[in-house]
């Protein structure tokens, strides 16, 4: 196998291995440049022709660099072109006034057909246009890895739904939780931790989903790829299959920060052995470090 082959594999291993913390980026990054060391001198002797070795330090620097600073652009981002940016902005909209008529808890549950049905219903809402059905179909089919997010696909349909007798809308959070083991988890959270831990999101489906990104995107000046840092791409949140968020009563916006370790919660959390993080520091799924989400 040709040296480029072996630190391409290696790198793809490092890639796919969930890793908690720097420190075990640093240890695996030495043995690997150990063993690339060795070969690249066992090489020297047969070749002179061989490319500089840093390519992949840089890159794997540069990738924890995005996912450390989720908030600010880079220049392999994916931008939309203006036209496609204009259609955000109007799908938006459509999708907060859609909110407006449902109201913001049944908001989180509606599938993509009731939202149809609503804008056709509703002149305040008014009916998606072509060109949009055409963007958020294409967006949701769309494989998110383009945009640096390499988490998995957890809904396949964009007409996906959520049926009604399996979820628990949870009394004055304005969130729903899936029955069983979802709220399961919440109750015991809530019994082992106290009245200070509230639920701040729960289920999303395809159109909430749908709006918290196409939000974000739109407030990143329609930079898809900083988007998928904070949030999953629609289809791919975890949300649509039982994770839940967490925070402090009283903590506000500050529950979705890493503030959020400095509270009483998470610390309790920590200590009684429930902190199992889907996105953790320096993760390879593209994803900022979310301490405030709770993985079933
Ligand atoms: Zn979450």
């Amino acid at each position: 196998m040709d040296r480029r082959k072996l630190t391409k594999l290696l790198f793809l291993g490092l890639a796919l291995q969930p890793l908690d913390s720097v420190a075990q980026v640093i240890q695996i990054k030495a043995t690997r440049m150990k063993i690339i060391k060795n070969i690249h001198l066992h090489r020297l002797e047969t070749t002179k022709k061989l490319p500089p070795l840093q390519d992949d330090d840089a890159h794997i620097k540069d990738y924890l660099s995005k996912i450390r600073h989720p908030n600010r652009p880079h220049k392999d981002d994916i931008l939309l072109s203006e036209h496609n940016f204009a259609t955000l902005k109007s799908v938006v909209n459509r999708f907060l006034r859609i909110r407006q008529i449902v109201g913001h808890g049944h908001f989180c549950v509606i599938d993509f057909d009731d939202a149809l049905k609503i804008s056709k219903q509703y002149p305040k809402v008014g009916r998606f246009s072509k060109r949009e059905l055409t963007f958020i179909e294409e967006l949701f089919y769309k494989d998110a890895n383009c945009y640096g997010f390499k988490g998995e696909r957890q809904l396949f349909n964009i007409t996906d739904r959520i049926d009604d007798n399996k979820i628990y809308k949870v009394p004055y959070t304005g969130n729903y939780l899936f029955k069983g083991e979802s709220l399961a988890k919440y109750e015991e959270l809530k019994k082992d931790i106290g009245e200070k831990l509230i639920l701040t999101s729960g289920i999303r489906g395809v159109v909430k989903q749908f709006y918290l990104f196409l939000a974000k995107a739109y407030r990143y000046n329609g930079n898809m790829s900083l988007a998928s840092r904070s949030l999953a791409p629609p289809g791919y949140s975890y949300h649509a299959t039982g994770d839940f968020d967490v925070g402090q009563k009283g903590f506000g916006g500050a529950n979705f920060s890493t503030k959020f370790v400095s509270t009483q919660v998470f610390q309790d959390l920590a200590k009684q052995g429930y902190v199992k993080y889907r996105y953790q520091k320096d993760n390879m799924l593209g994803v900022r470090y979310e301490p405030w989400h709770i993985k079933l």
